[in-house]
């Protein structure tokens, strides 16, 4: 009667009021065990700089390699490792746009966020903003499903209306060598000043995304700029 929304495996979801009365299917209904079992969170151990899982608590290469370029480091934690079935999972998500599959890891997402926000004394939730051709052409942002009900969420980002090209479509080493994609909206450098502010995106694949709008961030006079994405 229900599939797995990956595999469309069947799958038995025991009856009970809810569902007869309203057709709710809890989360874990939603995926069949084999399918949830791909899904590889990040343990104990991971670089405190991008939260990748290591074995030791140390920057991996990836974010030494940010140091020597003088950036200030970002706190990212990250929920999943980004293996082949996450990226399969994103490209549904995302390039497909079947929003089914948001509240997959919307809930546990929610519930980092609003357990970092208290403890990290954080002031401001950014999303990272999508250009509008991107938007248009989607019809959602993937990571507003992420953000807790309450965030004091405010839009302080906007793409640059010059900075069209699809970044899924370049290479690794064309996207860090990207220039600054985002600016700061009129008006909002007042909100930003003296602030701890947590950026939220999907995925942390080369950190480049991040790391600007984070640099544009302190520019304009936050305190602190940390990050947290559903995947490394
Ligand atoms: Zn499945
Ligand atoms: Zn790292």
């Amino acid at each position: 009667m229900f599939e797995c929304l990956l595999c469309s495996k069947k799958i038995d979801v025991r009856p009970n009021l809810l569902l007869l009365l309203t057709g709710y299917v809890p989360v874990r209904d939603r995926l069949c065990d084999a399918c949830w079992q791909t899904f590889k969170e990040i343990g104990p151990s991971f670089c405190p700089g991008c939260g990748r899982t290591e074995k030791k608590k140390r920057y991996c290469l990836d974010c030494r390699k940010w140091q020597k370029r003088g950036m200030a480091m970002i706190e990212n934690r990250a929920l999943y490792q980004y293996n082949e079935e996450m990226k399969d999972y994103m490209a549904r998500y995302k390039f497909i746009g079947d929003y089914r599959l948001a509240p997959i890891f919307a809930g546990k997402m929610r519930k980092v966020i609003r357990r970092r926000v208290k403890e990290e004394k954080i002031d401001l939730i950014l999303p990272i903003p999508l250009s509008e051709e991107r938007i248009a052409q989607r019809g959602f942002n993937q990571v507003d499903a992420f953000l807790p009900v309450f965030a004091k969420k405010v839009d302080l980002l906007a793409v640059k209306a010059s900075h069209k090209v699809d970044q899924s479509s370049k290479s690794r080493s064309e996207r860090l060598r990207t220039k600054q994609p985002f600016e700061l909206k009129e008006g909002m450098k007042e909100e930003v000043s003296g602030k701890h502010v947590l950026l939220v995106d999907d995925v942390y694949t080369t950190g480049r995304t991040l790391y600007h709008a984070a640099q544009l961030l302190r520019q304009a006079g936050a305190r602190k700029v940390s990050s947290q994405t559903l995947a490394r």
